[in-house]
């Protein structure tokens, strides 16, 4: 089978064939049909984060297919069925985090396409009790970034509690922003979206975004405050300066979200105004189970909409090269099928 593989940090990945993987005890083995480009992969492939993985290993945790084989002792899915692999590739599913519907803090987990091989091949192995369901009126192109951007987004809007009528500032729009404002909308808010691009910008609107910001022309903390300043904001943006221009438009009682992960870890926050004006900063990483069902379940009903472009995976670095140049208006997401 082929596969996209990190041989070594910030160089190019190298296409490879490789045996087909057999499903372990709890693992099943996937046929992939569209597998996504999340800019993770991409921090994934430099070494970028603080917690690296070990080369060599195949990102990728949009991977959407077709179960081919199961290993022992796997219950909750059978071959046939249509599945996704997202981040949360295995939780322990015993302690404190897992049995509180936390397992996405759960400190034995392992994340597809970091601590192991992920889904940017023909084949990928997956653990039976991690992957999502896709329904059968939900297309697997589309089903693929929803298992991360979506999830990721849907969860932010969550933890955030944005509701009817607040205002919600989402940071960055691409292949997370473009799904957090449909989320925020569901959920009943206002959106003002802000990027660096009018592309992007225009796609915010057309997807319902009641304003939008372009942090080239204008600050957008004085657009936001003269808005009334955000309920909410969530961060998905690669710089730290977007984090800080998102704590600082948000109205008292506000609620920042950090999504994004840029390479650059630090931002300074004020103590005073956080306590004055009672700021809640909180940190938000992928969705559970449960999450990406209902994510699923919205698509299904057609209230969301995912746009993307396809590639081949033999193209992939050419793929991470438009990423990284802010060329994706959204997702790309690779074709296996
Ligand atoms: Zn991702
Ligand atoms: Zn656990």
């Amino acid at each position: 089978m082929k596969a996209a593989v990190v041989r070594e940090f910030k160089q190019p990945l190298v296409l490879e064939d490789r045996p087909i993987p057999e499903p372990g005890p709890g693992q099943v083995l996937v046929k992939i049909e569209a597998s996504g480009l999340c800019h993770t992969d991409i921090h994934a492939a430099n070494g970028d984060w603080p917690v690296k993985p070990t080369p060599p290993f195949v990102p990728g945790h949009e991977g959407v297919g077709i179960v081919e084989r199961i290993g022992d002792g796997v219950t909750r899915v059978r071959e046939g069925d249509r599945v996704a692999i997202p981040w949360l590739g295995w939780a322990c599913g015993e302690c404190e985090y897992c049995t509180t519907g936390w397992e996405t803090l759960c400190e034995l987990q392992k994340n597809s396409g970091y601590s192991v091989d992920g889904a940017w091949g023909e084949y990928a192995l997956a653990y039976g009790s991690f992957v999502g369901k896709v329904p059968g009126g939900v297309d697997s192109f589309e089903a693929a970034p929803l298992a991360c951007a979506g999830v990721t987004t849907y969860k932010a809007v969550k933890v955030s509690g944005a509701r009817s009528s607040d205002l919600v500032a989402i940071f960055g729009v691409g292949g997370l922003g473009h799904m957090a404002l449909q989320y925020a909308q569901i959920a009943g808010a206002h959106v003002v979206a802000v990027d660096l691009l009018d592309e992007k910008l225009q796609m915010a609107k057309d997807l319902g975004a009641a304003y939008t910001v372009n942090a080239r022309q204008q600050d957008p903390v004085a657009a936001i405050k003269a808005l009334g300043g955000a309920d909410v904001a969530i961060s998905l943006a690669v710089s730290p300066k977007a984090f800080e221009q998102a704590y600082a438009s948000l109205r008292r009682g506000g609620t920042l979200v950090f999504v994004g992960l840029p390479a650059d870890n630090e931002i300074r926050l004020p103590i005073f105004q956080t306590v004055l004006n009672g700021t809640k900063v909180l940190g938000s990483i992928v969705g559970t189970r449960i999450d990406l069902q209902e994510v699923f379940e919205l698509h299904a009903a057609g209230q969301t909409e995912v746009l993307y472009e396809k590639r081949h995976l033999d193209d992939v670095n050419d793929a991470i090269r438009e990423v990284e140049e802010a060329k994706v208006k959204a997702r790309l997401v690779f074709d296996l099928s």
